[in-house]
């Protein structure tokens, strides 16, 4: 959600693994499972595969919209990545804008090959952005080397605001550290109208949360655009 303007400009690609016997197995559980088996890179291919049979319609009708999705350590090192990523882009029939890629901290952190594809991706147009900021271990000058589009605020930055606990300080510093570093923002977990009123009010471009959304399939995703289109404009922008 843009939290200015309040129209939905983009949502994150989230994978579910559902069980023959119907049960869902919770991402938490398998992605670090296949981080540490080396199966992650196919969980991406998969991912880029949906990408690529499901982002058609909805790119079709909203041609601002973007998706956003996760890449971990060794997706990000992986030199056959770049050209995995333009040929999604062409099979889903969408423009580099359509596209942002989404790494924690920590696997940015000294490996050559993740800057060689950060620079690739960001080359090609697609918007590179720090996923759950402030839970690495960054130093400053670590962060201000590395050529991002955007950060995306931890949600334990974003619980606190409006209660009087200390921490909820935090997230006014993350919010000056990015605007000083002329970086976009988003704002992780946001579940209630005042989170939302106080990150627009400091700036912050763009929301996701409950507050805003539920995960939902792609079929309701293209359902509610259709009805947030009659009432809020429908999709548009990006972290600028
Ligand atoms: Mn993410």
């Amino acid at each position: 959600m843009d939290l200015k303007t309040e129209r939905w400009v983009g949502a994150e690609a989230l994978i579910r693994w559902r069980r023959p016997n119907g049960e869902l197995v919770s991402p938490d559980f398998f992605i670090p499972y296949a981080e540490r088996h080396h199966l992650i890179n196919a969980v991406t291919s998969r991912v880029l595969a949906l990408l690529a049979q499901d982002a058609p319609l909805l790119i079709r009708a909203y041609p601002e919209f973007f998706v956003a999705i996760n890449f971990s350590a060794s997706d990000l090192c992986n030199p056959t990545m770049p050209d995995q990523v333009q040929n999604t882009l062409e099979r889903a029939g969408m423009a580099p804008r359509n596209l942002h890629i989404e790494a924690t901290e920590r696997v940015f952190l000294g490996q050559a090959e993740a800057s060689s594809n950060v620079r690739a991706f960001r080359e090609m147009g697609v918007a590179m952005a720090i996923d759950d900021f402030g839970t690495g271990y960054s130093g400053l000058a670590y962060l201000m080397s590395l050529e991002m589009d955007a950060l995306k605020i931890d949600k334990s930055f974003i619980d606190p605001i409006g209660s009087n606990a200390v921490t909820s300080q935090v997230v006014h510093h993350i919010i000056e550290l990015a605007k000083s570093l002329g970086l976009g923002m988003v704002a992780e977990g946001v579940e209630t109208a005042e989170q939302a009123e106080y990150l627009r009010a400091h700036g912050v471009q763009l929301g996701q949360g409950w507050y805003f959304g539920k995960p939902m399939a792609m079929e309701a995703l293209l359902n509610a655009l259709r009805n947030v289109e009659t009432s809020a404009g429908g999709a548009g922008a990006s972290y600028a």
